[in-house]
């Protein structure tokens, strides 16, 4: 928190939560950058507590806020957005991110199109730090997008009519509580169910009392018992759900790889995947991959993984941690190419500062603007 508190003072302010607050900060932080900078990229980076609409329960620990840095980054007057957003459980901080963006000289590179070398360089600076690797990664397909005046899921070649439809979760909690949820989310056309309580079957009888949507389920590692995990599935594939997302702990690799092969539906990693070597890792293991782009670096490498995932056969869900609009539109480029999309981080926060994809009748529906395709923040930076 220091280092936060000192970037504070040294701007003057003594709030960042609103907008009005962060443009001051941008205009000030833009300012003394480009005192600094000569040509090539130029870095702005600002933390951005990002305030949750409810509370956030899991096994441990409950939450009211989600700690985030918003960066952006410019040449030659074009201005590409990103974000790292850092769940406490994962390690990062706004303190390591500080330290990892002012670790980084990118005013080194006078062209960026050159992509690739500029985010092996980044990758290259410090070991870890993935959700402030991606919020490099993110601005800078943001900038270049916007340089060549397209999205990147016309880039890349997609169909934006081929966006699946996103799932809503829905968290472990007491029956009126789920009832309650599962009201708001009428709108989505898929549910993804938190499991790996001793209340499992207790939250799916409670969920079909009161919708007929596909269930899919994740289990966080919560099943430590192979068989028995096995007659859930066969249960739950009954109950309607279409996927099991991380049944076992990440370590039962063996366990893992006889349920999927006995499992009627199709399993998918989480948190036994991060980056691209752990795609070819979880072939065999697992049916399918869940991509978030705070785990693997961010839109590169999370585009790499897509690509090998499909020519190893296997299913993709796009995933996203609590962020604004601003990551999440990012990975929902990717998402015409992926079987299921988890993407709505953006929804669980009240003070987004962006606006871009948007969900219609629980599909995902990409933007033909620019980069990332995100506006409404112009003044901020
Ligand atoms: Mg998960």
């Amino acid at each position: 928190m220091n280092t936060r508190r000192n970037f504070i003072r040294t701007t003057g302010l003594t709030a960042i939560a609103g907008v009005t607050a962060i443009e001051t900060l941008f205009a000030a932080m833009k300012k003394k950058t480009a005192k600094t900078s000569g040509k090539g990229l130029i870095l702005r980076f600002v933390p951005y507590d990002l305030q949750l609409k409810h509370t956030f329960t899991i096994a441990n620990s409950s939450r009211t806020s989600t700690p985030d840095v918003l960066t952006s980054l410019e040449f030659e007057g074009v201005t590409g957005y990103g974000e790292a957003s850092m769940p406490p459980y994962l390690g990062e901080s706004v303190e390591t991110a500080t330290k990892f963006f002012s670790s980084l000289n990118l005013s080194q590179f006078n062209d960026p199109f050159q992509i690739d070398d500029i985010l092996t360089y980044v990758d290259s600076v410090m070991p870890g730090n993935c959700a402030a690797k991606a919020a490099v990664d993110i601005a800078l397909h943001d900038l270049v997008g916007k340089i060549m005046g397209q999205p990147w899921y016309k880039i890349w070649g997609f169909d934006p009519a081929d966006t699946p439809n996103t799932s809503f979760t829905i968290g472990i909690d007491t029956p009126e509580v789920v009832r309650q949820k599962v009201a708001e989310a009428t709108p989505y056309k898929i549910l993804k169910v938190k499991l790996g309580q001793k209340t499992d079957r207790e939250m799916i009888e409670t969920i079909r009392s009161s919708t007929n949507v596909p269930l899919c389920v994740d289990v966080n590692q919560g099943w430590t018992d192979k068989q028995m995990a096995l007659d859930m599935i066969y249960w739950l594939k009954e109950k309607g759900v279409v996927f099991v997302e991380q049944p076992m702990p990440k370590t039962a690799i063996d366990d893992m790889a006889w349920l999927t092969e006995h499992s009627p539906l199709p399993t998918i990693a989480d948190e036994s995947l991060q980056r691209l070597p752990d795609v070819m890792k979880a072939k065999g293991v697992y049916s399918g991959i869940n991509i978030k782009l705070m785990k693997c670096t961010g839109m590169r490498e999370a585009h790499q993984m897509l690509t090998l995932a499909k020519s190893l056969d296997m299913k993709v869900m796009i995933g996203c941690m609590t962020e604004t609009s601003c990551a999440v539109s990012a990975a929902a480029q990717l998402s015409p190419k992926c079987e299921w999309a988890d993407l709505d981080g953006n929804l669980l926060i009240s003070n987004d500062p962006y606006r871009g994809v948007q969900v219609l009748d629980g599909k995902v529906i990409l933007i033909d603007k620019p980069g990332i395709g995100i506006s409404g923040i112009k003044s901020i930076f």
